[in-house]
């Protein structure tokens, strides 16, 4: 497990809080850049409160931080109160699934993105073109709930995109962060 010290750990939360705010931002601008401006935002009548809404096509969009959100790639554990830390990224990751479950059944489809996806060029473009076609499909009365019901459509779960962009990063051949 990676760590870091103490007297950086304020400094790290700061950023990681500072840099998602940015990141949303950034990404909605690439949405809007895309046809598909988001005018719903930091939802909170709705579980969980997602960052982005697409109320028509009952479409939410969360985009979750590797730390507070518990990346297996990408989580710097605080070299203090680990243990503090880790119970709180299992909570979570916990309150992650009951909010995906309940916006689920009542009928959203909910996409959750990782930060490290929205600074990879490779990852981004992936996810503009993705959900450019869920909101299509929607609109066409098309319902699809999950990641699992659009591997049948793409060809390809989100995870295993996930793992191979991993890899094709690991390969420095995807090192065009576009921040
Ligand atoms: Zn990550």
């Amino acid at each position: 497990m990676d760590t870091v010290s103490r007297q950086t750990r304020s400094e790290v939360m700061a950023s990681v809080k500072s840099k998602r705010t940015k990141l949303e931002e950034f990404f909605a601008e690439k949405l809007k850049e895309r046809g598909l401006e988001v005018f719903k935002r930091n939802v909170s009548e709705l579980a969980g409160k997602p960052d982005f809404v697409y109320e028509d096509s009952k479409i939410v969009i969360f985009v979750d931080s590797c730390f507070w959100h518990g990346c297996k790639q990408h989580l710097r554990m605080p070299a203090s109160n680990q243990d503090y830390w880790i119970a709180k990224i299992a909570r979570n990751r916990k309150k992650d699934h009951q909010v995906t479950k309940k916006l689920k059944e009542e009928g959203w489809l909910v996409i959750r993105i990782w930060e490290h996806s929205l600074k990879n060029s490779r990852a981004l473009k992936w996810w503009l073109t993705r959900i450019k076609r869920l909101i299509a499909l929607r609109q066409l009365g098309i319902t699809l709930l999950s990641s699992q019901d659009s591997q049948v459509l793409f060809g390809g779960t989100v995870e295993e995109l996930e793992q191979d962009l991993a890899n094709a990063r690991r390969a420095s051949v995807a090192r065009d962060a576009p921040l």
